[in-house]
């Protein structure tokens, strides 16, 4: 439900060029190619992720894959340099959600709790969430033990060489299971069916790994730790037959799919049956002329912080050549 407009006429100014909707990398990138190209962008950098700017990355430790930091850097620190740049080169920022949007007509309509925009061109940079068990236990041992994402932290010291299990029956657990395999002692799969839902391909690699356990029937119900406070197992229980028992493993991925922060565009722009914003192939274009996504709300595939970051480069280009072709 749209917020009352009156409520916001006293911030309302003119048309801008630009407002970016999102504080991970790829909004941060995105703001700071369309500051350096001085379309003074208006930034809503919303607080959805743990309460802050930043998006995922504000949740996790170290990361290690993000070039130029070969020591790695924490997330929260790659963020804050990020948004440094952007506000450097003078976009405009608001720690704000968007609550309202309309692109249906011109000029588009940017609405928060705050403010409302009226802007020529929009960048959709809402990140997506990784689904989560809520186990009782979860948020004690997130990024202590539980992650969401193998290729960010399969290689971390905390899992490197340890018995892991992850959990989920589609293609990114199972996917995820393959790739920890390089680096863990073994992997545990637990898939609440009595099947797998992965592709043919995907079943027969993980069912033929000697690296790998698959537990049909069987699902996480919680975290089980040692005296040190650290993860030492997990809680399985049977969805068959209710009967319980501990795994010992040092490390919980999930691989149960994300969610797409796209319920704004709903109705208004094309998303695909999972809810990720459609894009022209190796573009950002939308199906909105003037409308442009970038980072994890757009792809469902790699999910990382350079490729994020990447997109919301190409988002601010093609917004750059947008205004010139249509001034
Ligand atoms: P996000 O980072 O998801 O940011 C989205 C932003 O949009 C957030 O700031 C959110 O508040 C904002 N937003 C959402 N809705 C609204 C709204 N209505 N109004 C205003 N703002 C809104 N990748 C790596 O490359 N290396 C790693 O080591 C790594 N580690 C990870 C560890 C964890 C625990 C997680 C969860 C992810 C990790 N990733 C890593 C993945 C990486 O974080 C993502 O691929 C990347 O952050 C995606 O960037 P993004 O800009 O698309 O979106």
């Amino acid at each position: 439900q749209p917020p009352p407009a009156a409520a916001h006429a006293h911030l309302s100014k003119g048309v801008e060029n630009l407002v970016i909707i999102g504080s991970g990398p790829a909004g941060y990138t995105a703001a700071i190619y369309a500051a350096r190209a001085n379309l003074k962008p208006v930034v809503f950098e919303g607080y959805q992720v743990g309460g802050v700017p930043g998006g995922q990355l504000m949740t996790t430790t170290e990361v290690e894959n993000f070039p130029g930091f070969p020591d790695g850097i924490t997330g929260p620190d790659l963020m804050d340099k990020m948004r440094k740049q952007a506000e450097r080169w003078g976009a405009e920022l608001h720690q704000e959600d968007v609550e309202f949007v309309n692109v249906k007509s011109r000029p588009f309509v940017i609405r928060s709790s705050d403010r409302e925009v009226k802007c020529h061109s929009v960048i959709i940079a809402t990140g997506a969430t990784a689904k989560r068990l809520r186990l009782p236990r979860e948020d004690e041992f997130w990024s202590r033990g539980i992650s969401a994402c193998a290729i960010c932290d399969g290689a971390s010291p905390l899992f490197k060489g340890q018995v892991l299990a992850v959990v989920g029956g589609g293609d990114t657990a199972t996917e995820e299971a393959i790739y920890l395999t390089k680096y863990a002692r073994h992997v545990h799969l637990l898939v609440r069916k009595n099947q797998l839902r992965a592709s043919k391909a995907m079943q027969d690699r993980v069912l033929n790994n000697p690296n790998i356990t698959v537990h049909f029937n069987t699902e996480a119900a919680d975290v089980v730790s040692n005296t040190k406070g650290q993860m030492s197992g997990i809680q399985l229980k049977r969805t068959d037959t209710g009967e319980e028992s501990v795994l010992e493993v040092k490390g919980l991925f999930y691989g149960i799919g994300h969610t797409p922060n796209s319920q704004l565009l709903q109705g208004q722009i094309d998303l695909d049956d999972a809810g990720y914003i459609l894009v022209e192939e190796g573009t950002a274009k939308t199906s909105v002329d003037g409308v442009f996504a970038a980072g994890d709300v757009q792809d469902h595939e790699w999910r990382q912080a350079v490729t994020a970051a990447g997109s919301g480069c190409v988002a601010a280009l093609s917004v750059e050549r947008y205004l010139v072709a249509n001034d």
